[in-house]
């Protein structure tokens, strides 16, 4: 078998490999992440991946794309059903370079993830890989989450907040956002409080930033 394996990042990455080696695999891994937002974040996870896979011998091919716009454009019609999308994009273009580039077998990392839709990624995974000559390795990987995720903060990889999309950032970070309805509702005493702090300057609606 001669696997082509997609990485979301390094630290889902720890397990998945260390388990498909454990079963005389030698996965190639293979970046391709547009659905990472904002860029300086897209950037950490891929420069992350590029540090650790020498640290353990894996080969691996990086297929650049900083995709914020098609991404949004793509779901902004059904954004509760984007994954969907982000699977079909992500596991096509790697079905499609592991068929250009000799590769029998795809796989991906995600399914490392106890949170993702696995059914949707085989589903993904096996249709990509069908329409390009080559076959999708199911594995449930995510029996070993919690061990890569301790592995990885060992290791000092640097370990994200949230899934990729910015709809994904949001939803991390829903409770807080609403904390913050409340904490600067301009009609609070906060609003003078700012104003008073700045000189009596206005800093914006709400009163703060
Ligand atoms: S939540 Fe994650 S899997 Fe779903 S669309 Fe966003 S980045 Fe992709």
């Amino acid at each position: 078998m001669n696997l082509l394996l997609h990485i979301c990042c390094a630290p889902c990455s720890v397990y998945c490999i260390e388990s498909l080696r454990g079963e005389g695999i030698d996965p190639t891994g293979f970046w391709y992440n547009p659905n990472i937002h904002p860029y300086q974040e897209y950037k950490m996870r891929r420069d992350t991946l590029l540090d650790y896979a020498p640290t353990i011998s894996l080969p691996l091919y990086v297929r650049e794309e900083y995709g914020l716009r098609p991404f949004v454009k793509a779901v902004a019609g059904d954004i509760a059903h984007r994954c969907r999308y982000c699977y079909a994009v992500r596991m096509e273009e790697t079905a499609r370079f592991a068929a250009d580039h000799g590769f029998t077998h795809i796989g991906t990392t995600l399914l490392v993830s106890p949170y993702q839709d696995h059914e949707g990624i085989r589903r993904a995974g096996e249709a990509a890989a069908a329409r390009h000559g080559v076959t999708f390795l199911y594995r449930d990987f995510s029996v070993g989450f919690r061990e890569g995720q301790e592995k990885a903060r060992a290791l000092g990889l640097y370990r994200q907040k949230y899934c990729g999309c910015v709809f994904s950032e949001e939803e991390r970070y829903e409770k807080q956002i609403r904390r913050d309805l409340d904490r600067f509702d301009p009609e609070r005493l906060l609003f003078q409080e700012s104003c008073r702090e700045t000189g009596g300057k206005n800093i914006g609606q709400g009163g703060a930033r």
